[in-house]
């Protein structure tokens, strides 16, 4: 039983390894599984909202990111035609948070920051080059298994928890559906050297255009004043080829904001998007976390922050019962609380949000722009509004649910 007596987890991304490090700050001994060599550095989530800065600096990780990030205190709505139509000014939530802004940071850096904090305590068994391949459960624990450097192998654990990723392993092995739909547009994520704050834009803009909405935002990078990433719907059908040429993601970022100069061109990436939900986290010693739980668009930056909002639920609760402090129903608690707010609040939310930005009926799109200045304008509508987009009015729901 001693070589069961850690939790397994499958997945070093960042939500695995905020799961690992929460553990391990309680005297969790924790294996921690990673299928690739060296963690990911793709760009994908860099948007850190107030209740997740609250969260990391419960486990002492607020600060070492606030230390790479930027702060954005503003942003922005757009219309690709008409400019600026309504900026949000987190500063109004300074009586609510101790982070009234978004931290901007590459998930990447957060997730390397991390696993080096993890690597360091001694109860870590961290496996690089190990995709997880199975699992099995009994009453006394996990058995996880892996095909490591040296061929198959099978780990013992008291619980596993499967941040895995939106094509986990283990939840295709859980007795679960994974509900949802995949959008018929790909997300084209171009980033470009060119600083667009000196032209009046927010750190992060969402731009609404019947044609072609796009998003932007600011990231660190090397230093100031960083890179703007801008993201692009493209139509099924169009090929990659097409796309990455140099010609063609021109146009992208010339066509909303034009200048004699081209712009230069950091990076292109292509993603295939998705809205979906799994019906369950759980199955006895096992939990999904992370996108193995939940995918969706990513218009509003809250995919990563609600894994890391799973993390820090879950290990809470799994530190209870490690110290029986709780009995194991407190993990259906788990469920009930992040998977309600995935559904109220994620998905509603980012669909929202990407409705409000491609709306092609010209009535709704004037109603929707002015419901933004009037929101705008209003501090306390405004408030309101923030507190739901800041993800502030989700973490409370979840915390509601007994
Ligand atoms: C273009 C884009 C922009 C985004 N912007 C934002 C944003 O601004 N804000 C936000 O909150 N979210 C954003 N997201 C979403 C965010 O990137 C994801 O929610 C986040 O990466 C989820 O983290 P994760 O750790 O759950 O999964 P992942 O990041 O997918 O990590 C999973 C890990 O598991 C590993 N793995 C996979 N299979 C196995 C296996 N069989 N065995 C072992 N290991 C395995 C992978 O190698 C990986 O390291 C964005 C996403 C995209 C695509």
């Amino acid at each position: 039983m001693s070589g069961q007596n850690r939790v397994l987890v499958a997945g070093a991304g960042p939500v695995g390894v905020t799961v690992a490090y929460a553990l391990l700050r309680q005297d969790i001994p924790v294996t921690l599984v990673e299928a690739s060599g060296e963690l990911p550095s793709a760009p994908r989530a860099a948007t850190f909202h107030p209740p997740t800065m609250e969260m990391l600096d419960r486990i002492g990780l607020a600060q070492p990111l606030h230390d790479m990030g930027i702060e954005i205190k503003t942003w922005q709505y757009r219309d690709r035609k008409k400019g600026m139509i309504a900026e949000f000014d987190l500063g109004l939530l300074s009586g609510v948070t101790p982070y009234p802004y978004r931290l901007h940071c590459e998930q990447f850096k957060y997730a390397r920051m991390i696993l080096e904090k993890t690597c360091a305590f001694s109860d870590c068994d961290y496996r690089n080059n190990t995709p997880v391949t199975g699992f099995t459960q009994d009453a006394d624990g996990v058995s996880l298994a892996v095909e490591g450097p040296d061929g198959p192998e099978t780990i013992k654990g008291r619980y596993l928890v499967g941040c895995d990723g939106g094509r986990s392993v283990i939840r295709r092995q859980m007795n679960t559906g994974f509900e949802g739909f995949t959008f018929e547009e790909r997300f084209l994520v171009l980033a470009t050297t060119y600083n667009f704050e000196p032209d009046g834009f927010a750190g992060t803009c969402y731009i609404a255009d019947p044609k072609e909405w796009c998003s932007m935002f600011r990231v660190p990078a090397d230093g100031p004043p960083g890179w703007w990433r801008v993201v692009f719907p493209m139509k099924p059908g169009q090929t990659e080829e097409e796309i990455f040429t140099d010609e063609f993601v021109q146009s992208r970022v010339q066509g909303f904001h034009p200048r004699s100069e081209p712009y230069e061109i950091v990076h292109r990436n292509l993603y295939t998007v998705h809205q979906r939900i799994a019906d369950t986290y759980r199955e006895g010693r096992v939990f999904l976390a992370g996108d193995a739980a939940h995918i969706n668009n990513p218009l509003g930056g809250m995919g990563l922050n609600f894994g890391i909002h799973d993390a820090i639920n879950l290990t809470e609760k799994i530190g209870k019962v490690w110290r029986g402090e709780a009995e194991d129903d407190v993990f259906d608690l788990y469920v009930r609380q992040r998977r309600t707010v995935a559904v109220e609040y994620l998905h509603a939310q980012t669909l929202q949000n990407k409705k409000d930005l491609e709306e092609t009926d010209e009535a709704v799109r004037q109603e929707t722009q002015a419901q933004w200045r009037r929101t705008a304008e209003d501090p306390e509508l405004a408030r309101k509004f923030l507190l739901r987009t800041a993800m502030i009015e989700g973490v409370r729901r979840a915390e509601s649910i007994q």
